[in-house]
Order: C-alpha cells, then sequence, then structure tokens
C-alpha cells in the first residue's frame, strides 16, 4: 500500500492552493466543502475562483508563491502546471514539514487526492496512487451507481438513533440490530424517502430486539418485499434500484421471462424460487401469494422479480393486495416494459409528431374480449402494442379488419426483443400471418400496429449482435 487513506478534518484550518486556473478551481471547491480557510495564491483567477474570492468564501494573495504564504497552513495544493513553482512549494512544505499535494505529480508530493463519491456524511475514497487516475475515476463511477442516493440520510438516521440503541440494547445484540436496520424495512423506507415509516419500522425493531435475544443476525428481524420490474431482459436495462435491492434480497421469486443474465445481478448466495406460470397448474398466482407471506413472515427480504414492469401486465397489483392486507412492508422498483424496450431495440418510435400520435398497450387476449376500441386501434395513426399476442394473432388481425384497418396496415411483429437472438418482422395486416408462420415468430413476443410499424428497423439489433444476424428475419 503505497498511501494510507485517512479522512482529514479541515473545518476552519488553512490550506492554501498555489496557483488560479482550473485545476486550482476544483481542488478549491473540495477544500471549501470541508469547511477549509482556503487562501489562494497565484498572480491572475479564473473567474469562478474570483467570485469566491469575491464573496469572501477564500482569500486570494495576488502574486507569486512565497514559502511564508505557508504560515500557519496544515497543508498545501500546488496547481499551477509551472513545474519549478510546484517544486518550489513541495520544498517549502517539506521544510514545514506540511502535507503538500501537487497535482499529477506524485514525486512531489505526500498526499493525493482521491476521487471521492460525497454522500455526506459517507464518503468513498477511491485512488489509484498515481498510477492511473482514469482508472479510479471509473471505478469511483462504478459504485457509485450502486449506492443509493440517499445513503447519507440513512447514514445520519442512524447517528440520530445510536445512542438510544446503545442504552437499549446489550453491546452483542447491537450489530445485529444495525444490520437489520440497513438491510431491512427501516433503511429501504428511508432510502424510499419515507423517514416517518421508517422511524416506525426502527421501534418495531428496537422493542422486538428487547424482547428476544436473536441467535444470529435475523433472528428478530421483519420481513419485507420488493416488487421489481426486471425489464424486457437485457440485463443492463436493469435499474439502479433494482440492483440495489436484488444485492440484498435473500429469496428471489423469479418468473419464467426472467432470465439468467438478469438472476445473476443478484446476490449471489440468495434462494431462487421459480414461480412462472408454466411451472404449473392453476392456482399459480395464489401459491406465489402464499409465498411472499410466508417468506416475510419468517422475517426473510423477498425480491418479486417479474419481466418488464411489475404493473404492466404483469398482476404485480393483486400482489400489492396481498402486501397489503398482510402489513408487510414492500417497495415497488418499476421496470422497463417490454413495448419500451421493444422500441428502443428495434429503433421503432412508439409516437411520432408525423406518424402517431398516441399509443395504447394492450393485451392480446383482449381480440377475444371488449369489441368497442378497435375501430381506434384501426386507425394507422395510432399504435397499438399488443402483449401476449402471438397466439392470438388470427383473431387479432380479423378484428382489425372488421374494425375498418386496410390490407396495408403496417404491422411488425418483435421477438425476444432486447435479447440475443431479437428478431423484428415486419409487414401489412395481408401478410404479417403468412410471415409470422414461416419465420415460426414464438414467445415472448410483441405485435405492434399502426404507420410507426414501418419504420421498426429489422437491422438495429442485428448490427450488434452477431448471433441475431445469423437467424433470418
Ligand atoms: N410485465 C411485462 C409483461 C408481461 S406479459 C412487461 O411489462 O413487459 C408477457 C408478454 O410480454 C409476452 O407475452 C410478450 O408479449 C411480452 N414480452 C415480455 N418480454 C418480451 C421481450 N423481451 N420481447 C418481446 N415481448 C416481450
Amino acid at each position: 500500500m503505497d498511501y494510507l487513506p485517512v479522512f482529514l478534518r479541515l473545518e476552519d484550518r488553512r490550506v492554501v492552493v498555489v496557483g488560479g486556473g482550473e485545476v486550482a478551481l476544483r481542488k478549491a471547491q473540495w477544500l471549501l466543502k470541508a469547511g477549509a480557510r482556503v487562501l489562494i495564491v497565484a498572480p491572475t483567477l479564473h473567474a469562478d475562483l474570483a467570485r469566491y474570492a469575491v464573496d469572501a468564501a477564500l482569500t486570494h494573495r495576488a502574486g507569486e508563491f512565497e514559502p511564508s504564504d505557508l504560515d500557519g497552513a496544515v497543508a498545501v495544493v500546488a496547481a499551477t502546471g509551472d513545474r519549478t513553482v510546484n517544486a518550489a512549494v513541495s520544498g517549502a512544505a517539506a521544510a514545514r514539514a506540511i502535507p503538500v499535494n501537487v497535482v499529477d505529480d506524485a514525486e512531489l508530493s505526500t498526499f493525493i487526492f482521491p476521487a471521492i463519491i460525497d454522500r455526506s456524511p459517507l464518503i468513498v475514497a477511491v485512488s489509484s496512487a498515481g498510477h492511473a487516475p482514469v482508472l479510479a475515476r471509473r471505478v469511483r463511477e462504478q459504485i457509485e451507481a450502486l449506492l443509493p442516493q440517499r445513503l447519507g440520510r440513512l447514514a445520519r438516521f442512524m447517528g440520530r438513533y445510536r445512542a438510544q440503541v446503545q442504552s437499549a440494547l446489550k453491546p452483542a445484540a447491537r450489530r445485529a440490530f444495525w444490520e437489520r436496520i440497513v438491510g431491512g424495512p427501516a433503511g429501504t423506507q428511508v432510502l424510499a424517502g419515507d423517514e416517518p415509516r421508517a422511524q416506525e419500522s426502527l421501534r418495531r425493531e428496537l422493542s422486538a430486539s428487547r424482547l428476544t435475544t436473536p441467535p444470529d443476525a435475523r433472528g428478530a428481524a421483519l420481513g419485507e418485499a420488493y416488487l421489481i420490474g426486471a425489464g424486457p431482459g437485457d440485463a443492463d436495462l436493469l435499474t439502479l434500484k433494482a440492483l440495489q435491492l436484488l444485492q440484498q434480497a435473500d429469496v428471489i421469486l423469479y418468473d419464467r421471462l426472467v432470465g439468467e443474465a438478469v438472476l445473476e445481478r443478484a446476490r449471489r448466495d440468495a434462494q431462487r424460487i421459480f414461480v412462472g406460470k408454466e411451472s404449473g397448474e392453476r392456482g399459480q398466482q395464489e401459491r406465489i401469494n402464499a409465498l411472499l407471506v410466508e417468506l416475510t413472515g419468517r422475517g426473510l427480504r423477498v425480491a418479486r422479480l417479474k419481466g418488464g414492469d411489475p404493473f404492466v401486465f404483469g398482476r404485480g397489483g393483486e400482489e400489492v393486495e396481498v402486501l397489503q392486507q398482510h402489513g408487510i412492508p414492500y417497495t415497488v422498483v418499476p421496470g422497463i416494459t417490454a413495448a419500451l424496450g421493444a422500441a428502443a431495440s428495434a429503433s421503432l418510435p412508439l409516437t411520432h409528431r408525423r406518424l402517431a400520435r398516441s399509443v395504447t398497450f394492450v393485451t392480446g387476449h383482449q381480440a377475444e374480449e371488449a369489441p368497442r376500441d378497435w375501430q381506434f386501434f384501426a386507425d394507422p395513426a395510432h399504435t397499438v402494442v399488443f402483449y401476449m399476442g402471438v397466439a392470438q394473432l388470427p383473431a387479432i388481425l380479423r378484428r382489425l379488419r372488421a374494425a375498418g384497418a386496410a390490407a396495408t396496415h403496417p404491422v411488425a411483429l418483435i421477438e425476444r426483443a432486447t435479447l440475443p437472438g431479437q428478431r423484428v418482422v415486419r409487414g401489412t395486416l395481408a401478410d404479417i400471418e403468412a410471415q409470422a408462420h414461416a419465420a415460426a415468430v414464438a414467445a415472448p413476443a410483441l405485435l405492434v400496429t399502426g404507420e410507426v410499424a414501418r419504420v421498426a428497423a429489422a437491422e438495429a439489433l442485428a448490427a450488434l449482435s452477431p448471433a441475431a444476424a445469423d437467424v433470418p428475419a
């Protein structure tokens, strides 16, 4: 380890920055964030630095660097871009035993600035010891993506209860308690911005912990459920929130539409339970509901992972009712619904100023029911996306024709949208059935009707994925 990462308290301490350009500005901004009294030494100032000086947020001494500038300073940053000046600063700092950072010059520095993730009071610092700042920044971005925006609030929330918990619980029980706050309903609620409810959860957790001596971290835990949209298939289309919750779920109940690529993003040791409709008999939804109640009742964090969005043809509404009836804490995480995923990956705009002014998502089973909407669906300036439409294709086409749609009405079928092997079959009301047959289009697929279907690019994904290019479309 070339450097020891430490966090320096600079509140009200003097730090000198030599140099007045953009690099100096960035360093000065971090120092000001940490509450330092900043003195800038430079003949001229960047406009933003000048503004700080005018506002008295920092002090400016116009002129060349002199060793006496370091009087009373606890640290110094050289950001002049001139190695002779930087070396002079470094030498003067060494003479006074003050830590010095020379920007982009590890040799002249005794400390370096890390790449920072600021979720104050929680701070993550990443460094490559000056070897590869771009790589360090990249790592920071990757970590940043995994950290919820409200993490700082969670840290403060926990800080507020520290003393109370300290006096209420024996030392042996505390750590398990805090683990349950971070990884349980209270944590989820703070991160969702609901602090009143989080307070309630924390109090419940605290009284449960007092009554029982939990044998392990999960002993007295309150369970909770996450209703997560897994998106259309491409694991990179998961939301950040979906990833965060998948990382902490103990059990995952997943559907047929949720692929291995998505499951791989979940916690390694999470238990996976397949609950796809094809796995069984009728009454599968009842089984899922019962599992949600039973597993959360055992104090587990259960992720109910559904293809696309949980509230678009996903029966998420029914599951939420069950959770509410049983008073189980839950969070719903939206996902990219198949229509939106398919639109993007097939380059098919669902609305378009010249081609379509509205869009409807409808289940293919509609073909058997509700006759009243079909005239609207038959308007080529209206886009209709039929989910679960493959088996119903002949019935849907018949309905559209009966409602007045022309034989030339554009239609597209998008199979396995966003997944390797995606296929787009384009045609018209008159010929799509024969085409679908010839290409053996199978579920999961979407049927899109309306003028926009004409612009669907069969090549869009083929260009990206060699696997897709091999399949006839
Ligand atoms: N909740 C899901 C929809 C579930 S219904 C969502 O929001 O996307 C299942 C239907 O979704 C399938 O029959 C198919 O029509 C559609 N579907 C889901 N994933 C798909 C994909 N990757 N490509 C094409 N259609 C898909």
